[in-house]
């Protein structure tokens, strides 16, 4: 294949055997590395400092948070990560300031659809605070739909493209569990009324049907994990199949199985069940949702201890391992249809005349074996906007 960049796109695309970029006046040859498009991560939390629990975002000054923000901008992009959805900042300012950044070309690091924090009600999924306690994490407590709106517009004041919401609780949260459904329809409606006024997407930390209903009906595109979905709530996302996207985030669920006990973490047999409750169950709904033809994508809430940034590429494995994606099917997932997700479908994700030139040359052929995507130094360069952030 023979690739022609000129100056941030692809201006030329010839099929062949061996692969050449040709870039300004010289060409780079390939010598037998598989060319493709840069990878895109559909949920990433760039700000959440690897941490082992929420509360350890709290505990982290804006100055050292924005810094920590930005060397894991730079860790995805060494990883092949050239475009990121974020699905939220653990401070307001945080994606942004970044995203800004790097756009200005200041710092390193992938195309970023910045989020603010996850906004929540009292008692739901980063609500960490304990009576007495003053205690933050990586969301904005509202309770009520003019609280929800207010905080919306303050996000959109500060300039992000994501307002992100947790309808449903989650896993090990005793307050609000995965199957409680804990926001309201006027507050759902209140946040979405906000984000159409000013053009902004809306994501959705919904675990279970009843939540994944409550925001389809509000026009939330963007469904994160969907464990337990129902053959209603199914239906639905199959009929918004050409507008929505899923991202199920399994490389967290399963991180935290293999590795929690190491950080403290699934130590009691109960947590343990409901963890692996959780993955079956959203196994099982995805593989259905794949055969329904909605888009599916890897990406798998990376940013904690026992599933730090930079491992991203494992979320392609488990789609292949467990979902049943060919290898093909797992890259394009990650690439073409990530470009969707960014809403750049027509410019971004795909090798293809017309296109941002954002590639990777992979030491070998990630068809045959996806894991080596995991492998940083089977990157011989990365290109993102038509330069070389990684030379061969
Ligand atoms: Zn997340």
């Amino acid at each position: 294949m023979h690739v022609l960049v000129e100056g941030n796109r692809i201006a030329a695309v010839q099929r062949g055997e061996a692969v050449h970029i040709g870039v300004s006046d010289h060409v780079i040859e390939g010598h037998g590395a598989t060319l493709m498009p840069g990878l895109i991560e559909s949920h990433a939390h760039l700000s959440f400092a690897d941490a082992v629990i929420s509360t350890d975002l709290g505990q982290i000054p804006p100055e050292e948070h924005t810094l920590i923000t930005a060397r894991h901008a730079r860790t995805l992009l060494e990883h092949g990560f050239t475009s990121c959805v974020s699905a939220a900042s653990a401070k307001p300012r945080l994606d942004l300031v970044v995203r800004n950044a790097i756009d200005a070309g200041d710092i390193p690091g992938p195309r970023l659809l910045a989020a603010g924090p996850e906004l929540t009600v009292t008692s739901g999924l980063g609500d960490a605070r304990l009576a007495h306690l003053h205690r933050e994490s990586f969301a904005i407590v509202c309770d009520g739909a003019d609280d929800f709106r207010r905080v919306a517009r303050e996000m959109c004041r500060e300039g992000v493209n994501t307002l992100k919401i947790n309808p449903s609780g989650d896993t090990l949260l005793p307050s609000a569990r995965s199957q409680h459904t804990v926001m309201t329809d006027a507050e759902v409606g209140a946040v979405c009324e906000v984000a159409q006024a000013h053009d902004l997407r809306v994501a959705a930390h919904a675990r279970n049907a009843a939540a994944i209903k409550l925001c389809l009906r509000h026009g939330v595109k963007t469904i994160y994990h969907a464990n337990f979905a129902d053959a209603e709530s199914i239906d639905l996302l199959e009929a918004q199949r050409d507008s929505v996207f899923v991202a199920p985030t399994l490389g967290a669920t399963i991180a935290l199985l293999e590795r929690g006990p190491q950080f403290g973490r699934l130590r009691q047999p109960l947590d343990r069940a409901i963890a692996e409750e959780e993955l079956d169950a959203g196994v099982d709904r995805m593989r259905t949702l794949k055969a329904r033809g909605v888009r599916v994508l890897p990406g798998g809430d990376y940013g904690f201890a026992f599933n730090p940034n930079g491992e991203n590429a494992r979320d392609l494995e488990h789609f292949v391992k467990l979902l049943g994606f060919t290898a093909l099917e797992a890259i394009a997932a990650a690439t073409s249809q990530g470009g969707e997700m960014m809403g750049r479908g027509h410019e971004l994700g795909q090798v293809r005349a017309g296109f941002l030139a954002d590639l990777l040359l992979i030491d070998g052929d990630p068809l045959a074996d996806i894991a080596i995507l995991q492998d940083r130094r089977r990157l011989r360069a990365i290109m993102k906007d038509g330069v070389f952030y990684k030379a061969p």
